[in-house]
């Protein structure tokens, strides 16, 4: 993994740079939500938490600190129950972490950029997205588009928040809201969860697993946000160089952090499709680990 000295396991762009400007929503707001919640809309970035009657909070452990975003100093790095990834790159049994084959994942779409992505990688190999809810209710028929290319979605949170600063009943909000965006655009259940910024910990896998969900983190961040930024000195070219580099020292195997919220991560995506992974091909998440697509597929 090549490694950022101030921020060594960032999995996304410091918050301040995410977009916060979004369009209003376009998906309808589907009945059995209605019913199952009272409300009439989908919610903004601070989703409601509604019960739901198989989440047994006796089994959450309570022995691990709400941090935010580098307070590492709040957590025991070698207290294994605690196990928090965004800290100290700690792994659960059930984490995906790496892949037999390189397998390339896009975090924090569906964006109107994803489509460029999907018409310029190689159509016979299939990738992995994990989506944000708030981007899935504005843009569902790039999601559909998405779904329909035969690529696996997967679960990124409703809107993108840090996960272990949160209360075990926000990052149930958290949760919920994005699989049923996910379930009223595509009528589908996620098995992956990828946590925003790798935000994860033994407290928010407890939760994530009652969902029947599996976190999903990399062996590989790209980095592709500081492309935004011409002051990190971060090219494409250096990108498609560190992974050509990872790839001979890994053995072909690896599983790829990249984005495809803004147009310059789409084009570096493309770049690693087209010279990387051409002849090879690819895996997605459950095919890295043998597992099912989704919980459960609607008809
Ligand atoms: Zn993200």
């Amino acid at each position: 993994m090549s490694v950022d000295p101030l921020n060594p396991f960032a999995a996304d762009p410091p918050s301040s740079q995410q977009p916060v400007v979004l369009p209003p929503p376009t998906l309808k707001f589907p009945q059995w939500l209605t019913d199952f919640t009272g409300l009439k809309e989908w919610p903004g970035m601070d989703p409601p938490y509604i019960p739901l009657d198989f989440i047994n909070f006796g089994v959450i452990p309570t022995n691990i600190p709400l941090h935010g975003q580098g307070q590492c100093e709040l957590l025991n790095n070698g207290d294994l129950s605690q196990c928090s990834f965004d800290c100290f790159n700690c792994v659960s049994f059930d984490d995906v972490y790496t892949c037999p084959k390189l397998s390339q994942t896009f975090d924090d779409g569906p964006s109107p950029f994803t489509p460029k992505l999907l018409n310029n990688i190689k159509p016979t190999t299939r990738s992995t997205f994990f989506t944000l809810g708030v981007q899935i209710i504005r843009y569902p028929e790039i999601y559909r588009q998405t779904v329909s290319k035969g690529h696996v979605m997967g679960s990124h949170t409703w809107s993108h928040k840090f996960l272990p600063g949160l209360s075990n009943e926000q990052i149930i909000a958290q949760i919920e809201w994005s699989i049923w965006a996910m379930n009223a655009t595509s009528g589908h259940l996620p098995k992956w969860f990828r946590p925003p910024y790798g935000g994860i910990d033994n407290r928010v896998r407890s939760i994530i697993r009652q969902f029947g969900m599996q976190a999903v983190l990399w062996d590989f961040d790209t980095f592709d946000w500081k492309l935004l930024d011409s002051s990190n000195k971060h090219t494409s070219k250096d990108i498609v160089n560190n992974l050509k580099l990872f790839r001979e020292k890994n053995g072909g195997k690896g599983l790829i952090l990249e984005h495809d919220a803004v147009i310059n991560t789409v084009d570096v995506g493309i770049e690693i499709n087209q010279q990387i992974l051409k002849n090879e091909g690819q895996f997605t998440v459950p095919q890295c680990v043998g597992g099912i697509d989704y919980i459960k597929k609607f008809v």
